[in-house]
């Protein structure tokens, strides 16, 4: 009898450590439940400091996940304003050279690859695992929503005669909430911009994959998975495996358990967890007008706390830390008057630990899908402050649709005010709104659990996912 061959699959993500988090989580389920290998494969840019992050977070995965680091590619050559999403993308795009040397080495080793995922940034990768009759697949690392939104943006590019954010109308995708225009994502939003052109060029690919993989879950969208599988447009099966969060911690600094030991002398419910992801920076105004706030409302928060940048951007998006002093930035006097109820911590805490904890309450966030998802996960209502990429729309989606979260509104002059900041506080912690939000919120945390029961949606979705990449 023959030996049974252990399944291998290769991923390969894009720069980020929002886009490596669920994709190391999706690695080491296979590996633990399924006995699969994994190795990563992974681009890099000349940010010593980005690539650094990655590393030691890597490092830390089990031993059946490898990785392959790709020769770094320069973007000297690239116009100052180049949008984030164009570098991440060029990234991997200019690193297709490297995986097509990479993999001919795996088929050369006789290592058998049975599916190569990229992320939704990598999808021009897509046509060379199929030179290796490897089967590729998308992992989409936001909702069915922003799901339908790419794949109905060849569609709306014809129809649509204005910028988006002029859009009278709101856009209606099937099965979701009404969009107004200027929630679609940063990159569409200046539709001659390369970054727009780039985006509907990788639309049209998604038609290339052998199939999607979502990171959200059936009861969570049930009417866009539902508008995705029968209504024709999205020819590639769609496996919702979500919720798939951190576990374990990314990094193993102090500040991490000074962070869960402070919660632990807080009364339940009764902290605000602040944080604007890995990447997220707002400008020093802004900075100073939610410490403001903050202090305002009364209520006692953790604050993850970054250096501020001329504008609210994800700055920090290619290294987790950045270089000053983050908490040298806060108001003057601001760190001693909050002392008692107050805990600020720089750039990075240990999210899930925090959201887990009995006496956080609520959530202020920058609507990363990621970070949405330990929101739900952990049953704790939120408040929505979204900065870049579509996280307008996930903020739209939380609010508007699920119910489960309040949304700052910035003024004329793009700040969101220390008044309306205390305001919103004070009616999540504490107020009868909170209340609501946070019984919404526990209901969407179950059905999170339940999708990861034996029988539900999410581990059935993966389990047909396994048996596929086993046969091959
Ligand atoms: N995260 C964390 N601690 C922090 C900030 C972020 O553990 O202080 C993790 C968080 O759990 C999530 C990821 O980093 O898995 C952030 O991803 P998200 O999609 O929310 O935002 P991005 O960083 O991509 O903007």
């Amino acid at each position: 009898t023959s030996q049974a061959v252990q399944p291998h699959i290769a991923i390969l993500p894009s720069p980020g450590m929002g886009h490596l988090i669920p994709l190391a989580e999706l690695a080491k389920n296979l590996v633990s439940r399924h006995s699969f290998s994994v190795t990563f494969i992974i681009p890099s840019d000349a940010n010593t400091s980005h690539l650094q992050a990655q590393k030691s977070f890597l490092q830390a995965l089990p031993d059946s996940i490898s990785c392959i680091f790709l020769p770094p590619i320069s973007f000297t050559d690239l116009p100052n304003d180049t949008k984030i999403e164009s570098r991440i993308s060029l990234s991997v795009n200019r690193s297709i050279p490297h995986l097509r040397r990479t993999l001919s080495m795996l088929h050369e080793s006789g290592t058998h690859v049975s599916a190569l995922v990229v992320d939704i940034l990598g999808v021009f990768a897509l046509d060379v695992a199929r030179e290796f009759s490897i089967p590729p697949y998308i992992f989409f690392f936001s909702n069915a929503m922003a799901l339908s939104l790419v794949l109905h943006l060849p569609e709306l590019d014809e129809v649509a005669a204005c910028e988006y954010k002029d859009l009278l109308e709101p856009v209606r995708l099937p099965g979701c909430i009404p969009l107004r225009g200027k929630d679609l994502p940063d990159h569409f939003q200046d539709r001659a911009n390369e970054a727009y052109k780039f985006a509907l060029e990788k639309c049209k690919k998604y038609q290339l994959a052998e199939g999607i993989i979502v990171n959200s879950f059936l009861d969570l969208e049930p009417g866009t998975f539902k508008a995705l599988k029968d209504e024709g447009w999205c020819k590639v099966p769609v496996y919702a495996i979500g919720p798939m969060i951190q576990t374990g911690s990314a990094s193993g600094s102090n500040s991490s358990s000074d962070c869960l030991k402070w919660l632990d002398n807080q009364p339940d419910g009764s902290v605000l967890y602040v944080s604007f992801g890995s990447g997220g920076t707002l400008s020093h105004d802004q900075l100073i007008e939610l410490a403001d706030g903050l202090e305002m409302s009364g209520q006692r928060f953790l604050w993850v706390v970054k250096s501020p940048d001329e504008k609210a951007s994800n700055a920090a998006f290619f290294s987790a830390q950045n270089v000053a002093d983050p908490l040298d930035f806060l108001p003057r006097g601001f760190s001693e008057r909050t002392k008692k109820r107050g805990l600020m911590v720089s750039s990075w805490a240990p999210q899930n630990g925090v959201l887990a904890h009995r006496a956080t309450g609520g959530f202020l966030t920058h609507c990363g899908w990621n970070s949405c998802l330990d929101g739900i996960t952990n049953g704790v209502p939120l408040i929505s402050w979204p900065l870049f990429a579509e996280q307008r729309m996930n903020a739209a989606l939380l609010t508007e649709g699920l119910k489960v979260s309040l949304r700052v509104e910035a003024n004329e002059s793009g700040i969101v005010d220390r008044k309306q900041i205390a305001g919103l506080v004070q009616k999540l912690i504490g107020g009868e709104e909170g209340k609501d939000l946070g019984n919404k919120m526990r209901v969407l945390k179950d059905a999170a659990a339940e999708a990861w029961t034996q029988i539900g949606s999410s581990e059935k979705a993966l389990g047909e996912l396994v048996h596929k990449w086993i046969q091959v």
